[in-house]
């Protein structure tokens, strides 16, 4: 690199952009993969010559259908989006998060969210200029500390407050009335984000309509359709309608369309892959807690959080890893998750694997 290219580039991108260290993806090749929190399961053949039928009928000669109108109306079906709520969707709910930011910023305007939390927030909140205010979960539980978060929205008047429920990466759901009382006290809006809905029967989405300032988010990509890239947003339309017009006009792609509306006909599939899941689930709550010093939380998501003994989360992540599994190491990334490390759910014979290798540096 020039001394010049640098000065350029020193130069010209925001100072807070430079600051930042790109999203980071482990590199997974050759290893049972737990560490991003993806349905593990693939498709039944029938339902793939049905899809490669349908693709070979799809043209693509042409722009898609800007706002989605087939696949909206099978997802608000599907998701249970009460009448008279709005839809937008993104190129996976990352986008939409990104929407609200960009409609909701501006000088001296903040997002707030707890910590540890879904770090897009954060990251997002950055990309828009906006400043971020973390306030920190309950140390013992990951709880909402709600009168920590009364009194940061009070001092920070933020634009809007972020809950993913259940929470990424604690994957604990919060108490209902203490969310309740964050919409009601919050001076902006809440988006109650639901990536992990399918893996809980607790939803904020029937209260939609009961508050003026509150939109639920869902993704398609825990239910097992991460590669399609589609999240939905949900909400009153006087939001929404304002939130669309940030929204890049062919955002969700003519293949992502087909494919998800078709998958969501064939919806008792994932039902049936989630169900598998939340029993491996219960599982591995249980085996994980046999493990000696092992701390496990409560999960109602698709991966759990657990404490290793003090000090050995990097060399269990790292012997895990030399055994051919792959999961989420979290110990550095907040001070509330020191030797915590995140494995996600896998397939039967995915998660014996990972159980064995953790046994296994549990004894070195
Ligand atoms: N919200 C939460 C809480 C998440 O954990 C994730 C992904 N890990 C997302 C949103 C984004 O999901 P996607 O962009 O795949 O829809």
């Amino acid at each position: 690199m020039t001394e010049e290219l640098n000065k350029l580039v020193t130069h010209w991108v925001r100072p807070e952009i430079r600051a930042l260290s790109a999203y980071h993806v482990q590199d997974a090749s050759g290893l049972v993969k737990l560490d991003a929190m993806e349905n593990p399961y693939t498709w039944p053949d029938e339902l793939r010559d049905e899809w490669a039928r349908l693709i070979r009928d799809t043209d693509v000669n042409r722009y898609p259908d800007p706002a989605a109108s087939a696949l909206s109306e099978r997802l608000a079906e599907t998701m249970g989006v009460p009448e008279g709520m709005r839809l937008i969707l993104g190129n996976g709910s990352d986008e939409i998060i990104q929407m609200i930011a960009m409609s909701l910023s501006g000088p001296g305007r903040s997002v707030l969210s707890v910590d540890p939390g879904f770090v897009m927030y954060r990251m997002i909140a950055t990309f828009c200029g906006m400043h971020y205010v973390g306030v920190p979960l309950r140390a013992d539980d990951f709880s909402l500390d709600v009168p920590a978060l009364k009194q940061a929205m009070d001092q920070h008047q933020p634009a809007v407050v972020f809950l993913a429920y259940p929470n990424n990466p604690t994957a604990n759901l919060y108490d209902e009335q203490a969310i309740v009382e964050i919409i009601e006290a919050a001076p902006g809006l809440v988006v109650v984000d639901e990536a992990y809905a399918p893996f809980t029967d607790h939803s904020f989405m029937s209260r939609l309509g009961r508050y003026d300032n509150l939109v639920v988010m869902r993704t398609v990509s825990k239910m097992g359709l991460a590669g399609l890239r589609l999240g939905l947003l949900a909400g009153p339309a006087r939001w929404l309608d304002e939130f669309d017009k940030v929204r890049l006009p062919y955002n969700v792609n003519v293949l992502t369309q087909v494919i998800a509306d078709f998958a969501l006909c064939h919806k008792a599939v994932f039902d049936e892959q989630s169900r598998l899941i939340r029993a491996e689930r219960v599982r591995l709550l249980k085996a994980f807690a046999e493990l000696p010093g092992v701390q496990v939380f409560p999960s109602q998501a698709n991966f759990v959080l657990l404490r290793t003994p003090p000090g050995k989360a990097d060399a269990w992540f790292s012997g895990l890893k030399a055994r051919g599994v792959l999961i989420k190491n979290l110990n550095g990334a907040h001070p509330l998750l020191r030797d915590c490390l995140r494995p996600t759910v896998g397939t039967p014979e995915e998660n014996r694997r990972m159980l064995e290798a953790f046994v296994e540096v549990a004894q070195d």
